[in-house]
């Protein structure tokens, strides 16, 4: 713990000042443009990767990148930041973020035991679409298709939420689907986000 200590005291003494003027704003606004959806994995840090100041991106983080699809009646976490972002906040754009060596998708590609961690094994249902498509790609046991596939599933589900199918019935939002490279910092669009989207999916750098 000792240099995350050590880390907030810099952050205080030496990042904080320069910034100051910013974080006043926000101290009494909050209007991030985008919902970005990301792996709870330490290795994707969604700021770092698309170099956005405190107050532009709204993060919900979830082993695997997972969004549950809508279920009426239920108490769940991620649809409440989902509906937050963009029926009270206003986002524009949703990113679905998966990444390469992930271990969400490793463990269900690869088939391992996850007796041992029964909590995790219930929630990697939710990436069955996702194992279904890679599948009918021929291509279950490939982790890089498994991740690009799990993306544009979960931007199907993402679709199922209320607010986000009304955003998209009125041309509010717009859903892309990206897949970090953790060796080389690049991010790749997934091709088909188009599927789901409306319109079609912005370039990226390379
Ligand atoms: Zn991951």
């Amino acid at each position: 713990m000792r240099h995350l200590a050590h880390g907030i005291d810099r952050f205080q003494r030496e990042i904080f000042p320069d910034r100051a003027g910013l974080f006043a704003r926000l101290a009494t606004s909050h209007r991030p443009g985008t919902l970005f959806i990301g792996c709870s994995d330490a290795r994707v840090v969604p700021e770092l990767i698309t170099q956005t100041e405190p107050g532009e991106l709204f993060v919900v983080r979830t082993a695997g990148n997972l969004v549950p699809a809508y279920a009426p009646g239920d108490d769940d976490g991620v649809a409440a930041g989902i509906e937050y972002a963009v029926a009270v906040l206003g986002v524009r754009d949703i990113v679905v973020c998966g990444h390469s060596a992930c271990g969400a998708m490793t463990a269900l590609a690869e088939g391992h035991d996850l007796s041992g961690a029964p909590a995790v094994a219930r929630w990697l249902r939710y990436a069955d679409a996702s194992r279904a498509r890679a599948a009918a790609a021929e291509a279950g046991g490939d982790v890089d298709v498994l991740v690009r596939e799990n993306v544009s599933a979960q931007l199907a589900n993402l679709a199922t939420h209320p607010s986000v199918a009304r955003a998209l019935a009125q041309g509010s939002v717009r859903l892309h689907g990206w897949v970090f490279d953790i060796r080389t910092g690049t991010v790749a669009d997934v091709a088909d986000v188009a599927d789901v989207a409306d319109g079609p999916a912005p370039a990226l750098a390379a």
